[in-house]
């Protein structure tokens, strides 16, 4: 019942489209599309050099080869023309992605994947909400996926779905559904648990200690982290991974859908405070051009010693965020096993190494623009 309800509510942000399947994860709704692809051994996925590493992973789940395309330094998402180098007879599907919110020139891509006949997938984890040329995003390619775990565009504690553009695909993403384990009591105390706490002490002022105890309890196993070890450290399917969405998850969602405009809106507007005094100071920032499609997830910023910035952030309690610190983020080492080469994507990796994200739903930006005063010399200029 409250999956028919958050299924309506949700296409009101995809332009009144319902083709939307529910699982546990966005990586899940990722695996369910692949697989409605029939994407399987000696298939090529072309991804951006610059996302998590649970979008390469469903792929080599599958038994396929995930290719990664280098990105465009302004947006973020991958280049028009790495992606054309990167195709090859193998290459079945392109992913795009809606980075930090930026839509990718998703024209362009469709374009292409046309002209090669390829699949495309909007990978929209960061970009629900937003639209692109007046279009809501996730509404352009043949399938795309969502994922509104606590600190996407809107949170079901963990929580993904796939919206079907492409119609061809709908038997099997049908057949998929019969498929679906069911969620866990385990894991539903735990989901339940997690949103209690994070609903109790998750404000400005215990930001920092909530951190603390959330990195406690993952590592203690006791929560449901956005990426537990395993994923993280290997690229071997989780003995249950094709999981559905529990009640649980449909009810916080609506709970929270409801504030959705309200929160793009403030995150906007706080993007653009920040452009404006990044700007004018000559710092780099996300380009006031690209303001009127975003649904804005968080505030990329390049620095020049990260550490020592985050140092400072935490000594004046402003809670950075530490997106994308890695082109495959989180991964840091054995970068091999996701059949990655940090050399062969030099933008993304120079960019991944300067990343630091500002807040954006703060109704405080007055102290995140005094710490950035404070701070001008370790902020990257404009041209990189
Ligand atoms: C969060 C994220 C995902 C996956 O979402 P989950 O719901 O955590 O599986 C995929 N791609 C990107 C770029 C993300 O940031």
């Amino acid at each position: 019942m409250d999956h028919k309800i958050l299924r309506d509510e949700l296409s009101k942000y995809l332009d009144g489209k319902k083709d939307i399947f529910f699982h546990f994860k966005g990586r899940v709704s990722l695996y369910a599309i692949l697989k409605a692809m029939k994407i399987g051994p000696g298939d090529e996925v072309i991804i951006p050099a610059f996302t998590c590493v649970v979008v390469p992973n469903p792929i080599i789940y599958l038994g396929a080869k995930p290719v990664y395309a280098d990105i465009e330094p302004d947006t973020f998402n991958i280049s028009v023309s790495k992606l054309k180098e990167a195709i090859t007879p193998k290459t079945k599907v392109i992913i795009c992605q809606n980075t930090f919110g930026l839509s990718s020139n998703i024209e362009e891509i469709i374009n292409i994947a046309r002209q090669n006949k390829l699949f495309t997938i909007e990978d929209c984890t960061h970009g629900y909400g937003g639209t692109y040329k007046g279009k809501a995003n996730g509404t352009y390619c043949d399938a795309s996926f969502f994922s509104s775990q606590w600190n996407k565009p809107f949170s079901s504690g963990v929580g993904g779905y796939a919206l079907i553009n492409n119609p061809d695909l709908l038997p099997a993403m049908q057949a998929l559904e019969e498929k679906k384990e069911n969620v866990s009591l385990l894991e539903k105390i735990n989901l339940k648990a997690l949103i209690i706490v994070r609903r109790n002490f998750l404000n400005n002022a215990s930001y920092f200690l909530m951190v603390r105890f959330y990195r406690w309890l993952s590592k203690n196993k006791l929560i449901l982290g956005s990426s537990s070890g395993k994923e993280i450290s290997s690229v071997n399917k989780p003995k249950v991974f094709f999981k559905g969405y529990s009640n649980i998850q449909a009810k916080e969602a609506l709970k929270n859908l409801k504030n959705l405009d309200q929160m793009l809106e403030l995150r906007k507007k706080n993007a653009q405070t920040y452009s404006i005094f990044l700007k004018e100071k000559g710092k780099n920032h996300v380009p006031m051009t690209l303001f009127e499609n975003h649904s804005f997830l968080k505030y990329p910023l390049l620095v020049k010693d990260r550490e020592q910035f985050f140092k400072r952030a935490r000594h004046k309690k402003i809670p950075l965020g530490d997106w994308f610190i890695s082109p495959i983020h989180p991964v840091n080492n054995s970068y091999h096993l996701w059949h990655f080469d940090p050399q062969k994507f030099p933008t993304a990796t120079a960019i991944a190494k300067k990343m630091v994200n500002l807040p954006l739903e703060t109704h405080n930006t007055d102290k995140v623009i005094r710490f950035l005063t404070e701070n001008l010399d370790l902020i990257e200029g404009d041209k990189l």
